[in-house]
């Protein structure tokens, strides 16, 4: 007789989809209901019921509930600010593209690495840009500027834009924009699977849309409040069927025991799950973990229980172009973990082009 205990009828139920970002409250610059893009979030704020307030510069807003700074940190990270772009020069974006093209600065993410942490300091708000219209102007001088060269615009340097899009629309708008620019090229990269608003755009092939991926130990350890991995690959093949082309961004590559067997599992998994005929024109970019000592206090106050290593003993020290010195893997490591995941990528994806390793 076979008994049945209540552990072996426990039914693994489905994990719920992970959700679209709802901020807890948002404020309004006054100016940014002036124009369309501003109204409509106005609309959207309304008929979620978020509260909101106005402001009169996002620099005033300060003094986030919450009994500590932790505290006031997560309530920051839900929270949206509405306002305009006032700088519409765009800063460089390399390795990845030409120029950063700014529509939001901010991520309701809490990747434990990211060097946002450190780049909006004590504004870690989420702030978008209604006056796209401009940007879009600007990005336009840039392309005729440096015409007959094709210039590159990366939308994600300062936020990551899908998972806004359902707010802004401003992902569309940029890549329905670069699909009538011969020499204009967009790209991004993303952490969520919230892509269906792109899918049916026009794009004329202008955009490249990445995925942010890495062994299941970083995801599960350092990328709380992102999409899961799987979600993820299913967004990248609903993003390749629609004719993007498409890439992946592997970063941070992080060493840790079993490194090995972690990087070999997530590039046998995308060859797995992706269709097939994504191989061709599929790109890989690979960043090694970085921090600076700021990052590192900044990391060690807001995720105190983060795993993350950050022994400035064991990296290599780098300039760094904003002025800090940048620590990296010493040469052996790098190395070492170069040749691997390129080895690994080749092996399931021959077709495929690696842009670079940093
Ligand atoms: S999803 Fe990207 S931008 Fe957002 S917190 Fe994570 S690393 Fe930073």
């Amino acid at each position: 007789m076979t008994i049945v205990t209540p552990e072996s009828t426990t039914v693994k139920r489905p994990r719920k989809p992970t959700a679209l970002f709802l901020p807890e409250l948002v404020f309004f610059e006054p100016n940014a209901l002036n124009y369309p893009k501003g109204e409509k979030i106005m609309e959207w704020v309304k008929a979620n019921d978020i509260p909101y307030r106005m402001t009169t510069s996002h620099n005033r807003i300060m003094n986030f509930p919450g009994e500590t700074e932790v505290e006031q940190y997560k309530i920051a990270k839900r929270t949206l600010v509405v306002g305009l772009r006032k700088t519409l020069k765009f800063d460089p974006s390399k390795p990845s593209a030409d120029y950063a093209i700014p529509i939001a600065t901010g991520c309701m993410g809490h990747c434990h690495y990211c060097y946002l942490q450190t780049t909006l300091g004590a504004k870690p708000y989420i702030r978008v840009y209604v006056n796209t219209g401009e940007i879009i102007d600007a990005a336009k001088k840039y392309i005729e500027e440096r015409s007959p060269e094709i210039t590159t615009f990366e939308a994600a340097c300062t936020s990551d834009p899908v998972g806004l899009e359902h707010i802004t629309g401003s992902l569309a708008e940029l890549i329905t924009f670069m699909a009538k620019e011969p020499l204009g090229r967009l790209r991004f990269v993303t952490k969520y699977q919230h892509v269906e608003p792109l899918l049916a755009l026009e794009h004329n092939g202008h955009t490249r849309v990445r995925f942010s991926v890495n062994a299941d130990y970083v995801i599960k350890n350092f990328e709380p409040a992102t999409s899961r991995f799987e979600e993820r690959i299913e967004a990248a093949g609903k993003v390749a069927r629609a004719g993007y082309p498409l890439g992946f961004i592997i970063a941070p590559i992080i060493w840790y025991d079993g490194w090995q067997e972690g990087y070999a599992e997530l590039l046998a998994k995308l060859a797995q799950t992706l269709p097939p005929e994504v191989g061709k024109g599929l790109t890989f970019e690979m960043i090694q973990h970085r921090f600076t000592k700021t990052a590192k206090t900044v990391i060690e106050k807001r995720y105190p229980k983060s795993k993350l290593e950050m022994d400035m003993e064991k990296r290599k020290k780098k300039w760094g172009r904003w002025g800090q010195n940048k620590y990296v893997y010493p040469d052996e490591q790098q190395t070492a973990l170069r040749e691997f995941i390129t080895e690994r990528i080749f092996e399931h994806f021959p077709e495929a082009g690696i842009d670079y390793f940093t």
